[in-house]
């Protein structure tokens, strides 16, 4: 595909969340914000989003970092980058299924400015940070023009390229709530190059131990990527690992159950018996990894 010049815009560089949010009602649908630009920048080449504002959201320190707290859980600023997340101590030990996906995600220079943020306000089917933050029990934290709301990341997606944000609003904050943190986690992602490549299938598992029989899984998360319209979760698999030891057989019905509920459709990137196939090995195998983690 031709891609051609930026076309010309004004640039703003609020230093906090109320100056954005005024430039933001300012603007209205002329005004697009925006974090690292991996995502939008492109879209702008391709004349595929044409803003004659753009509001950059990087001066803001108070959407930035990882605050992991004892009680409450870990708090991440949507402007963090997948660089960040990568190099994060609290994220590689607690979060290990989003730590594996910040590490699949395109090259290390996207990884230096793509944020988490951008992942999701992007809304691709194929987002990478999708699956692990729904499975981790996930929300964003969102201020606009009428106020602060929190909304569950597997809530979040609408549609490709469609989320839950609405005019003049802000994503500024992912939270995964403390129960969550420390489980049995893993991501597996198939893609066509070993590489920089968008997901053909992405599965993300998370398993936690019964209290006084650790073989036994007590609770189960299972969510997909780049296999429906949005990311989805997959509850009937889920309900499979739960209350059992996780067995190679037990983890195996589990991917065959994720890959019926998941009914993928043929894309430019996969075939739907190819997906529906390789839902059932990475989940196999997901689960398999996080419950090695688990125990
Ligand atoms: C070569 C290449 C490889 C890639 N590889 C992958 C990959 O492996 N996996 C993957 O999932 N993606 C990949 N991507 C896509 C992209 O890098 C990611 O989606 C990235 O995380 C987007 O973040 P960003 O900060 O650059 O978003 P931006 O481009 O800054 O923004 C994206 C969209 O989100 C909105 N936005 C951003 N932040 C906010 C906010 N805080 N509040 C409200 N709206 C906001 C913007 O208005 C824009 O519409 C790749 C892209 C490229 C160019």
């Amino acid at each position: 595909m031709f891609i051609k010049r930026l076309p010309k815009f004004e640039h703003h560089r609020p230093a906090s969340i109320p100056e954005a949010l005024d430039l933001l009602a300012r603007y209205g649908e002329r005004a697009e914000a925006y974090a690292g630009g991996t995502d939008l920048l492109v879209a702008m080449k391709r004349r595929e989003k044409v803003p004659d504002h753009l509001i950059d959201l990087k001066r803001i320190v108070e959407m930035k970092g990882i605050q992991s707290d004892e009680k409450a859980g870990i708090r991440i600023g949507a402007l963090t980058t997948l660089a960040e997340l990568e190099r994060s101590t609290p994220v590689k030990e607690g979060l290990s299924s989003l730590w594996d996906a910040v590490n699949v995600m395109g090259s290390p220079q996207i990884r230096t400015l793509a944020t988490i943020g951008g992942n999701l306000c992007s809304a691709m089917p194929s987002a990478d940070t999708a699956p692990p933050l729904i499975a981790l029990g996930a929300s964003v934290r969102i201020v606009g023009p009428r106020g602060e709301r929190a909304v569950e990341v597997e809530d979040f997606f609408k549609g490709p390229g469609q989320s839950d944000l609405k005019p003049g609003e802000i994503l500024f904050q992912i939270f995964i709530p403390r129960g969550f943190v420390n489980r049995g986690g893993a991501y597996l992602k198939l893609m066509r190059r070993s590489a920089k490549d968008l997901s053909q299938v992405g599965v993300a598992v998370c398993v936690s131990p019964d209290p006084a029989e650790k073989k036994i899984c007590r609770e189960a998360t299972i969510a997909l990527g780049a296999v429906a319209r949005t990311p989805i979760r997959t509850p009937k698999a889920e309900k499979i690992l739960v209350d059992k030891e996780i067995t190679r057989a037990v983890a195996k019905e589990a991917g065959r159950m994720a890959s019926q509920e998941a009914r993928p459709r043929s894309s430019i990137r996969a075939s739907k018996e190819y997906r529906e196939a390789m839902i059932e090995v990475l989940t196999e195998r997901a689960v398999m990894e996080a419950h090695r983690r688990m125990t």
